[in-house]
């Protein structure tokens, strides 16, 4: 018999068979998505991949052309955004001028008949969590960017939703007070145990904050997984150019190994990939260079053609003598001085480093 789903299996969130357009314009072709109840789920991508379009469908501020979306095993496909037990956080704050920062928080609470005595405890339990009780009276024009921020985190989460939406919200910061938020929400999330699901086109934030990242590309979701996976075995070369830095070259997979005419490149990380034409990915950290031919290993002839600083790292450039084609190498600054005099160099990597996939 099939196995059985248990409650506490069953996604919070599901996204079953979305299409978008807008006009002639198909922003999400076909898509599935399956949120886990208390993740941190990043969507992470370019400009304009659909990021954003995914979350308000969510949110309820977009429908989707086809397809449903379920919260906790209701179809919440057509109902207007303040009947989703889900709020938002945007990248603007979107306060209201005119209340203080206890009414901006207890706006929503009001509308929903919250009484009075309640509602008091509630705003200062939020504010508190965001470290915003001092300002209660302070009114937004009074606060900085990442205080009036706070408040916009405290008015999503003082009713305690089942899933709190994030699009871009500390893109409007200054890089310091970004990586202090970060780790605000992330202890935010923890202390919550509400299911996030964040948009931005950052890929180091995606990599620090979340317990999965959905990455997109053009409206699909090429890979959907832990950030130590996405960053280690990308499926697609989008995925590996996207996140982190990336060499790439093409080949053929025989069904064993990587063949790059007379070089034989011994691969494991090959799921799904079929026989012919394929790519390797190999990350700058993990080639090695050698300054004589392994014998007990492939290994690619290159040139070195150049360095770049990189303060706690070189980026050492390589062209392969065979083809032409550039890798980049990244070296601790201690291992430098090794690579003096040598110009013709071996390249290789611990086999299990790189990874294969058929796509381009
Ligand atoms: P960004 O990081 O720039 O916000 P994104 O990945 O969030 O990008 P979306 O905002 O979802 O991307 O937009 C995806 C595509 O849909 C874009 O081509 C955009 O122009 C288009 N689009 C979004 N909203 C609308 C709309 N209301 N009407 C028409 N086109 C839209």
């Amino acid at each position: 018999p099939p196995p059985t789903i248990t409650a506490t299996e069953r996604p919070l969130v599901r996204l079953e068979r979305i299409e978008k357009s807008f006009g002639s314009n198909r922003v999400i072709p076909l898509l599935n998505l399956a949120i886990r109840r208390g993740e941190f789920l990043t969507l992470l991508g370019p400009s304009g991949c659909g990021k954003t379009t995914l979350l308000r469908m969510i949110a309820g501020f977009e429908t989707p052309s086809a397809g449903r979306v379920l919260l906790d095993g209701e179809d919440i496909t057509s109902l207007p955004p303040y009947r989703r037990n889900v709020n938002t956080v945007f990248q603007n704050y979107a306060l209201f001028p005119h209340l203080n920062v206890s009414d901006n928080v207890a706006f929503g609470l009001k509308q929903h008949g919250v009484a009075k005595a309640d509602r008091t405890e509630q705003v200062q339990q939020a504010l508190a969590m965001v470290q915003m009780d001092v300002f209660a009276s302070r009114k937004p024009k009074e606060l900085s960017g990442g205080q009036q921020q706070r408040v916009a985190l405290a008015r999503a989460i003082v009713n305690r939703p089942k899933v709190l939406l994030l699009d871009e919200p500390l893109a409007a910061l200054d890089l310091k007070l970004r990586k202090q938020m970060q780790q605000e929400l992330k202890n935010l999330h923890e202390q919550l145990g509400i299911t996030f699901v964040f948009v931005t086109h950052d890929q180091e934030e995606a990599l620090t904050m979340s317990d999965r990242i959905a990455v997109m590309n053009r409206g699909v979701i090429d890979q959907l997984d832990a950030p130590q996976t996405v960053y280690n075995h990308p499926r697609t070369r989008f995925v590996a150019d996207f996140i982190g830095e990336n060499n790439t070259l093409p080949g053929t997979f025989d069904g064993q190994t990587f063949r790059r005419g007379e070089v034989v490149i011994p691969v494991v990380d090959t799921p799904n990939v079929a026989p012919g034409r394929a790519f390797l990915f190999i990350r700058p950290e993990h080639v090695v260079i050698n300054r004589q031919r392994p014998a007990d290993t492939f290994a690619l002839p290159a040139q070195l053609t150049g360095r770049t600083f990189l303060g706690n790292q070189w980026k050492i450039h390589c062209t392969l003598t065979d083809s032409g084609e550039r890798i980049d190498v990244a070296v601790r600054p201690d291992e430098l001085s090794a690579l003096d005099g040598y110009e013709t160099v071996y390249l290789n990597w611990p086999v299990a480093k790189a990874t294969l996939a058929n796509d381009q």
